[in-house]
Formats: structure tokens, C-alpha cells, sequence
């Protein structure tokens, strides 16, 4: 049997995903990107393979995408994120329907990537210039409020009334705005869930600048969690498509076409 892997070099975290000639995902592996992309990102195809006891000689084809994708240097092939995200995402929600739109949430930055019917990407829009909007800004709460990212969504949901109002945009003013909110004696739980709006409010913003339509997808590892996922869905007035594996659909595009990429050249 050949395997394909997909490898993606984020900026804060590294996915790996592998799949079989039918594209079927067999087992994906993530970890921290840290300082040393190539390094880690090497390690974690090494503990994947071992945990799914495939030989590295049987996977025949690697495509790279994310941040750091030039730095993987046994990478067959390294395509730009957008184009691995919109592939992973029609596969990923071909039981769901039709998907227009994806919001991806990353570590450093966040994007609104437009499809037409046959799943091009037509347009997209990206805030890459702060930490806003972004895994990084919730890291930074979470942090302060001494909680994990993995427990804010459970935080969300018991907040009482009406969302309290984080008006911080820059990661550093909101964790001043935060350590104020705890001195006023606001609860954990209604910090969270205000951050929570705050950023939903940001990525409806960067929605509307590709155009709001009916079936939106959501990935990347602040999808994972449901707080957030509750506070978009509201400000959008519409529910979100969100896969089983929502850090790793990039990796996952990236395999698709890898064994696609693979298939080619035997043809040719
Ligand atoms: P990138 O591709 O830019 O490296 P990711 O899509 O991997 O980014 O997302 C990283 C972000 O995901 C982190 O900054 C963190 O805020 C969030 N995150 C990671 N794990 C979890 C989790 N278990 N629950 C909620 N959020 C998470």
C-alpha cells in the first residue's frame, strides 16, 4: 500500500496528516512549531509513521503548505495554505454540503476564503497585521486568566447576561483590559465569553470583505473550540460547519493533493 503525507508548518503549530491512494485519512499527528520547523516537523512525521507502523519508504509523495513549507526540504511539493485549506475543506465536509466560505483561525493570523461551485478559491481577505482575531490573542487570555485554550469554551457557556464588552483589538492592551475586568470583579466566565464576542465580531468583519453567503466552514485550532464556535454562529446568524478534525483540514488538503500530484506523474 503507498501513503501520502501532508505537512503543515503553521506558526504556532505543526499537522501532519496521512492517507492512503484513496485519500482516506489514516492518522494525523500535530505539535508545537517552536523555533525549529524542520526539526520538529520531522520528529512528528517520525512518531506518526511509528504509531501507524508504516514504513517511511512506503510514503511515496510529501506536499508541504503553511508558514514554514519551504523549510521542509523532503517535500515533494509545497503549495500556499489557501489553495490545502479549500481542498481539505471540500473533503472534509463532502457529507455536509456545499461550502461558499471558510473562516480559517490560526495561531498569527485569520482568513475569509471565498469558493465557487466547483470549489476554486474565488477571493480572500486576512488579517495578518496583529495578534486580533487570532489563536494568539486567546492564548494571551487564557494565560492571563491562568486557564487552558482547551477550557475557555466550557468557560463561555456558563457566563451570565449580556456579553461584557473587550474592546482591546491589540493582544497586549487586552490582557490590561482584562487584569482591569478582574479588578471591577468580573468572572472568569464572562471575560471569556466577552473575548469570545469581541473576536467573533472581528472575523464577521473579515467575512463581509469576501461576502456573507449560506454554508460556511470553520477550521483551524481555535474552531476546536465551542465558545467561540457560539459567538460567530450568533453575530453571523448562521450555524457553522465545523469538521471532526478542525486543526488539521489544511494537512489534510495538502495529502489529498499529494496523492493526486503522485498520480500525475505516473501518468506522464
Ligand atoms: P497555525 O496553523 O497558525 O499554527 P493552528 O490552526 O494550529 O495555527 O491554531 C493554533 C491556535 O489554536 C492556538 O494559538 C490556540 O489558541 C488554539 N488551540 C490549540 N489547541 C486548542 C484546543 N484544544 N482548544 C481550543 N483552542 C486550541
Amino acid at each position: 500500500m503507498k501513503y501520502f503525507a501532508g505537512i503543515d508548518i503553521g506558526s504556532t503549530s505543526i499537522k501532519i496528516v496521512v492517507v492512503d491512494e484513496n485519500k482516506k485519512l489514516i492518522g494525523y499527528k500535530t505539535s508545537a512549531s517552536g523555533s525549529m520547523f524542520y526539526k520538529y516537523a520531522q520528529e512528528t512525521l517520525e512518531l506518526l509513521l511509528k504509531e501507524l507502523e508504516i514504513s517511511i519508504e512506503d510514503v511515496v509523495y510529501i506536499v508541504s503548505t503553511g508558514y514554514g513549507r519551504k523549510l521542509y526540504k523532503e517535500a515533494n511539493e509545497n503549495i500556499s495554505e489557501i489553495t490545502a485549506n479549500a481542498v481539505g475543506a471540500i473533503a472534509a465536509a463532502s457529507e455536509y454540503g456545499e461550502i461558499k466560505t471558510i473562516i480559517n483561525i490560526g495561531g498569527q493570523d485569520s482568513k475569509a476564503i471565498s469558493l465557487d461551485s466547483d470549489g476554486n478559491v474565488t477571493n480572500f481577505a486576512m488579517n495578518d497585521r496583529c495578534a486580533a482575531g487570532t489563536g494568539k490573542f486567546l492564548d494571551v487570555v487564557a494565560l492571563k486568566l491562568e486557564i487552558g485554550v482547551d477550557e475557555l469554551g466550557e468557560y463561555h457557556f456558563k457566563a451570565q447576561g449580556t456579553p461584557l464588552s473587550v474592546s482591546s483589538t491589540c493582544a497586549v492592551f487586552a490582557e490590561s483590559e482584562i487584569i482591569g475586568l478582574l479588578g471591577n470583579n468580573h468572572s472568569v466566565e464572562d471575560i471569556v465569553c466577552g473575548v469570545h464576542y469581541s473576536i467573533a465580531k472581528r472575523i464577521v468583519k473579515l467575512v463581509r470583505r469576501v461576502g456573507i453567503k449560506e454554508g460556511i466552514y470553520f477550521d483551524g485550532g481555535p474552531a476546536m473550540n465551542e465558545g467561540l464556535v457560539n459567538a460567530i454562529e450568533n453575530e453571523l446568524g448562521q450555524r457553522l460547519f465545523i469538521p471532526n478534525y478542525p486543526q488539521v483540514t489544511t494537512s489534510f488538503g495538502a495529502a489529498i493533493i499529494a496523492v493526486d500530484s503522485f498520480n500525475y506523474e505516473m501518468a506522464n
